[in-house]
C-alpha cells in the first residue's frame, strides 16, 4: 500500500458541528481535512428557520445560516474533500479515513457526520410510487402548486410543512393523538392556510393512482372508537418519522469500543450523531468546538506544537483546496 496522506485531524461531516471544529481547529494552528460528501450545512440546508442560534435576533432560514457556516469554513483554510467517508479504523496510533479509493491518516479524527432517515416497515409503499416518497425534503425544493403529504408529528415534519406550503398545499398526517413538536412549531404550522394536520391517521399503504398521483391508504380513529377509511392523494409523501446516527462507516473495533470511545481524545463525536432528539445546530456547533479544543490540547501533548500536516495533493480531483 502507498503511503497515505498524513493530516493531525480529520472531520467527518460538514454541518454545524464539523464546521464549528474545522473553525476551532484553525484557531489552534492545526489544519484539518474535512470529508463531506453533499453540500456543506447538513440539515440546516433543508430546515425552514432556526431561532435559537446564538447570533440572529427574529432567527435565520437554515439555508442562510448554512451558507454564513459555508463562509466560515472557507475563511478557516480546512481542506475539504467531497467525497463519502466509506470506514474509519485504526492502524497503530493512526486513526484511517477512506473514501472511495483514497484514504488518509488523521492523528485525531472527530465524527460529526448527522443523521440519515430511520428505516420504517410501515407503510406498505408500492415500488412504482417510490420515485414520489421522499425522506429529505430538500429534494422537492423547486416543487410548486402541488399536493404533499408528509407522515410525522415531530419538529421535522412541522418545519416541513413550513417550508413545503410556502409553495404547495401540504398535509400533515399524525398518527397518534398529540403531536412531538415544538408546540410553538404546530401552531404556525395550524394557522398557515395551507396546511392542514391530520390527528390520528396511520397511513397504511401508498400506491401510485390515476394520474401517476399517489394514493393514500389511510385509516382515521371514528368516534365510536373504530377505524373510519379516508383515502388520501397527494402528489409527493415526506416520511419525516425520525433519523437515526449516521455513522455505519465506523470500524467492528471502534464500534466495539463505542463505550469508552468519549474518553479517547483521538476520536470524539459532536452534533446529531450522538444527539439522539437533541438536534439542535446551536447544540451541535458548541460540541464542535469542545471536539476541536481536546484534539488540539492531545495533540499539543503527543505531537507537539507546530506540527503540521504533511498532505500531498489529497484532494487533487474530489476535493477543493479552502
Ligand atoms: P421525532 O421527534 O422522533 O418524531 C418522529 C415522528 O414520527 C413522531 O411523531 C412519530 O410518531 C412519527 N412516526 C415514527 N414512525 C412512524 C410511522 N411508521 N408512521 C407514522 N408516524 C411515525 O423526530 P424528528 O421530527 O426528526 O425530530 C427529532 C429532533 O430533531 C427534535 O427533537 C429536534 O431536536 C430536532 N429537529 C428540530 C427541528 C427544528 O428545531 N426546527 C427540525 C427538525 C428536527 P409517535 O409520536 O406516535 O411515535
Amino acid at each position: 500500500m502507498r503511503t497515505l496522506d498524513t493530516f493531525d485531524a480529520g472531520i467527518i461531516g460538514a454541518g454545524p458541528a464539523g464546521i464549528a471544529a474545522a473553525v476551532q481547529l484553525a484557531r489552534h494552528g492545526v489544519r484539518a481535512v474535512v470529508f463531506e460528501r453533499e453540500s456543506t450545512g447538513g440539515l440546516l440546508r433543508t430546515a425552514w428557520r432556526v431561532e435559537n442560534f446564538p447570533g440572529f435576533p427574529g432567527g435565520i432560514s437554515g439555508p442562510a445560516l448554512a451558507a454564513v457556516l459555508d463562509e466560515q469554513l472557507r475563511a478557516s483554510g480546512a481542506l475539504l474533500v467531497r467525497a463519502e467517508v466509506a470506514s474509519l479504523d485504526r492502524e497503530e496510533e493512526f486513526l484511517i479515513v477512506r473514501t472511495d479509493g483514497r484514504g488518509v491518516r488523521c492523528r485525531a479524527v472527530i465524527v460529526a457526520s448527522g443523521t440519515r432517515p430511520r428505516g420504517v416497515t410501515d407503510p406498505d409503499i408500492a415500488p412504482d410510487a417510490m420515485d414520489r416518497v421522499f425522506r429529505e425534503v430538500d429534494e422537492l425544493r423547486g416543487v410548486r402548486g402541488g399536493h404533499v403529504a408528509v407522515i410525522g408529528g415531530g419538529d421535522a415534519a412541522f418545519d416541513y410543512a413550513m417550508s413545503l406550503s410556502e409553495k404547495n398545499d401540504v398535509t400533515v398526517l399524525v398518527r397518534g393523538n398529540s403531536t412531538r413538536c415544538l408546540p410553538i412549531l404546530a401552531t404556525r404550522a395550524r394557522s398557515r392556510k395551507r396546511v392542514t394536520v391530520r390527528m390520528l391517521t396511520r397511513i397504511t399503504a401508498v400506491a401510485k393512482g390515476s394520474g401517476g398521483r399517489l394514493r393514500l391508504t389511510s385509516l382515521s380513529e371514528g368516534g365510536d372508537g373504530g377505524s373510519v377509511r379516508a383515502d388520501l392523494d397527494a402528489d409527493y409523501l415526506v416520511l419525516a418519522v425520525g433519523r437515526e446516527p449516521d455513522d455505519g462507516f465506523l470500524s467492528e473495533e471502534l464500534r466495539r469500543d463505542a463505550p469508552t470511545l468519549g474518553e479517547r481524545r483521538e476520536l470524539l463525536f459532536a452534533g446529531d450523531v450522538v444527539n439522539g432528539i437533541f438536534r439542535q445546530a446551536s447544540i451541535a456547533a458548541g460540541q464542535g468546538t469542545h471536539a476541536a479544543m481536546k484534539v488540539a490540547a492531545m495533540l499539543r501533548e503527543n505531537v507537539g506544537a507546530g506540527v503540521g500536516s504533511e498532505e500531498t495533493g489529497v484532494a487533487d480531483s474530489q476535493g477543493e483546496s479552502r
